[in-house]
């Protein structure tokens, strides 16, 4: 039996841990979740290993990048089963403290971010970043990790970690690694359980419009055309969307120079009452 990562709670204790590491001259990786784990997170886990020889998964179902309409509390909270995962894999500790731990009555500092934070998903979840960013933030310091590894799958994400980071000069490799989907092309998502049995096999359109589109786009297709036949066909499948773009893939700006620029197309949509995002490169 693989031994299990030892939980700390609190950031004093998980601090207490690392100084140990460091002390023994050991490389740190992070891995920050809201648990309900699944390949595409375990996957993280695996290249930290390639990375660090100490890993720390945090797992925290964050508040403040939830607004209060949104499902912060039927959110998968799966611990257990999660450890059990973590500890097949090898990892030395799992960082899972409680809402009052991270944010303490009286609590009162966010990080806001311009540049990658702003369109997209700020347009539909306004408060989305900030909450990230001061999550991140909290779970690296608290930490100091070597290198931390993120999700492209929530590209958006990444892009505004990655400008945090070096804003605020913090000493931790920001990693990004490709995102991991079903057979049928359905990105990973602990949001997938919401699905029904319907719905599960409807929400495969998304990543076969996007690459439609893609291949348009490459093939030299009218760009506009391309993105309004990806919405049309996921409208016609049932989907709300919300956005269906392409961008500057390092700027998440608008493309000023198609040729030019590296691309990337993003996508968030509703099937029913749940929300899924999506991106590929272009
Ligand atoms: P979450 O628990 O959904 O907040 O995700 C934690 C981390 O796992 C984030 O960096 C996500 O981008 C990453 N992640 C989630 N789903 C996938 C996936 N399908 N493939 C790769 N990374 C993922």
């Amino acid at each position: 039996m693989p031994a299990s990562p030892i939980i700390h709670r609190t950031v004093d204790d998980l601090r207490t841990a690392v100084a140990a590491w460091r002390r023994e001259g050991h490389r740190v990786a992070m891995v920050p979740t809201m648990g309900a784990l699944h390949s595409g997170h375990l996957e993280l886990v695996r290249a930290a290993r390639e990375r660090a020889d100490r890993i720390i998964v945090t797992i925290f179902v964050n508040p403040t990048q939830f607004a209060p309409t949104e499902d912060f509390g039927s959110y998968p909270r799966t611990e257990a089963s999660d450890v059990a995962k973590l500890a097949e894999l090898g990892v030395e500790a799992v960082f899972a403290p409680n809402a009052n731990e991270m944010y303490p009555a009286g609590y009162a500092t966010t990080v806001s971010l311009a540049g990658p934070a702003i369109g997209l998903e700020t347009d539909f979840r306004p408060h989305f970043f900030s909450g990230v960013a001061t999550v991140v933030s909290k779970l690296l310091i608290a930490g100091f990790p070597d290198v931390a590894m993120f999700g492209e799958k929530d590209y958006q994400q990444l892009m505004v970690v990655r400008q945090m980071a070096r804003d605020l000069r913090l000493p931790t490799d920001i990693v990004g690694l490709p995102t991991i989907r079903e057979p049928d092309g359905l990105a990973l998502s602990s949001r997938n359980a919401y699905l029904s049995a319907q719905e599960r096999q409807t929400a495969t359109t998304i990543s076969r419009a996007m690459r439609k589109a893609a291949d348009a786009i490459r093939a030299g297709g009218d760009v506009e055309a391309a993105l309004a036949e990806g919405r049309e066909t996921l409208t016609a499948a049932g989907f709300r969307v919300d956005y269906l773009v392409l961008r500057n893939a390092e700027t998440l700006a608008e493309i000023g120079d198609l040729a030019q620029e590296p691309r990337r197309m993003l996508a968030a949509a509703w099937l029913g009452k749940t929300r899924l995002i999506d991106n590929i490169a272009v």
